[in-house]
């Protein structure tokens, strides 16, 4: 049976890590809206260069365009075993057009990362990226590891920015986990512990939730 996850959470949450281990240890292609974004508009398909346009006014691609390449994606052969989708879907008409995209019998397990507001805050502020190379140090140390550099706080990451991503984040999502909340093959995971015990929760929700399907 295919394995076939959507991850949520929010911003600083670990949500592209998490993605990405479990993919690759599942031998999964993990598909975030970013990535394919780029390859459609690199690949110059129809729907790729009506995102390039877009893009180029500074828009962001609506939800028929996103859906349309998205679709494209999941026809290709290395994702009939299943995937892992980051980024996507972002609204409850999106979410209803997955549904119709995967209309057999393999469940779609959705696993929401929950991480306190509080911690995400401490999370955040305190990353420093190195302002010469750019490189995400490692906490708690004085320079760059790469270039020996000096580090700097990301205006992303300051406090009042990482709050106002977060409402912004929880008012703009709140429609799509209540709309997904209700199924069985939902899970809740504690995202405020070790990387390695989340990538254990979300294992264990994903059998929880292919099980709770059959
Ligand atoms: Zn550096």
């Amino acid at each position: 049976m295919a394995v076939r996850l959507v991850v949520l959470g929010p911003p600083g949450a670990g949500k592209g890590t998490q993605a990405e281990r479990f993919a690759r240890e599942r031998g999964l292609p993990k598909i975030s809206t970013g990535d394919i974004l780029r390859e459609a508009v690199q690949s110059g398909s129809e729907l790729g260069r009506a995102a390039r346009a877009v893009m180029e006014t500074g828009k962001l691609v609506g939800d028929d365009m996103m859906i349309g390449i998205v679709r494209e994606r999941l026809e290709r052969t290395d994702a009939q075993r299943g995937f892992v989708l980051d980024g996507f879907p972002r609204t409850v008409l999106q979410a209803r057009a997955l549904d119709r995209m995967l209309d057999d019998d393999s469940p779609l397990a959705v696993v929401d990362i929950e991480v306190p507001e509080e911690a995400i805050v401490r999370r955040l502020s305190a990353r420093r990226i190195c302002g010469s190379c750019g490189w995400t140090a490692v906490p708690g140390a004085a320079s760059c590891s790469r270039c020996g550099g000096e580090l700097v706080q990301r205006r992303d990451d300051a406090e009042d920015v990482v709050r106002e991503r977060l409402h912004v984040y929880a008012r703009d999502t709140q429609q799509l986990v209540d709309f997904y909340r209700d199924r069985p093959t939902f899970r809740s995971v504690d995202g405020d512990q070790s990387p390695d015990a989340v990538a254990a929760d979300i294992a264990a929700a994903v059998a929880a939730a292919v099980r709770g399907h059959e």
